[in-house]
């Protein structure tokens, strides 16, 4: 059977001598991944079409239960990012993020239209490389179901403190007064905070900072990435929050975002 798909190379793997192995994030199939014969040969036509972030349109047939390349035509190769190691280095970990939420048959469109624009503005330079990590990560928490209850404290309702806390594994909000309520009572085991998880993994964010929180995870796909944070303390809370949603409700962590942190 042959086929023809536009997606996303994510990952490469090399395989024996001359070949590799890719991973295609597709808008119809989910990630599938195709065997790419002599992909590594400068000779082979195969090669210029199976690189990481090419964006594409590929002629795939499958063989002895496995998809192997035939063909294809490139749409954009994201040489930009190549200009800048902190670039190539958060594009890589965005596609493994992007490798660990998908699979295939799954529907996965929107998180495929998110992550090419990421790249694209990757590439561009222009938009703080934070901002888009951020909304990478929050948005696809949010769209593969980890989205927290962001309209108020959980306890009393309140959302105008100057410091809330993003409460990671319970998904969602407590106020300063609530949590330091909560401090109190522990030794009475209050009935009240009996669900607080043993590992609690709180992140402060300031109003700047959940209203950001708020737009990434309801703004429509299109216009997700048209907000901006000024304050440079605002940035860094997000960042943190964002990160540390994602990477407690995956359960694990990534080479490719420590490189990114090496070299940022
Ligand atoms: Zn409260």
């Amino acid at each position: 059977m042959t086929f023809a798909t536009d997606g996303l190379i994510t990952r490469v793997i090399d395989v024996g001598a001359s070949d590799k192995l890719v991973n295609i994030i597709t808008h119809s199939r989910g990630r599938i991944g195709v065997m790419v014969k002599g992909g590594r040969s400068p000779n082979s036509k195969l090669t210029a079409i199976s690189q990481l972030f090419t964006y594409g349109n590929f002629e795939i047939y499958e063989k002895n239960s496995m998809y192997w390349l035939r063909g294809g035509s490139v749409t954009n190769s994201f040489y930009n990012l190549s200009t800048d190691v902190s670039k190539v280095a958060l594009a890589a970990y965005l596609c493994d993020l992007a490798n660990e939420l998908t699979d295939e048959d799954e529907e996965c469109d929107e998180l495929l239209r998110l992550l090419l624009n990421s790249l694209f503005l990757i590439g561009k330079g222009e938009k703080d490389q934070a901002i888009i990590k951020s909304v990478f990560e929050f948005r696809t928490a949010a769209n593969s179901g980890y989205l927290p209850e962001l309209s108020g404290c959980v306890y009393c309702g309140s959302d105008s403190a100057d410091q809330i806390y993003l409460d990671v594994m319970g998904g969602r909000l407590i106020c300063t007064d609530c949590l330091s309520k909560r401090g109190e009572k522990r030794p009475n085991i209050s009935k009240e905070f009996d669900d607080m998880p043993s590992a609690t993994v709180l992140c402060g964010i300031s109003p700047s900072t959940l209203a950001a929180l708020r737009y990434i995870a309801y703004a429509p796909a299109n216009k997700v990435f048209s907000f901006d944070l000024k304050d440079d303390s605002d940035i860094r809370d997000l960042s943190k929050a964002a990160e540390a949603y994602i990477l407690n409700h995956l359960g694990r962590s990534f080479d490719s975002l420590d490189f990114y942190k090496a070299v940022m």
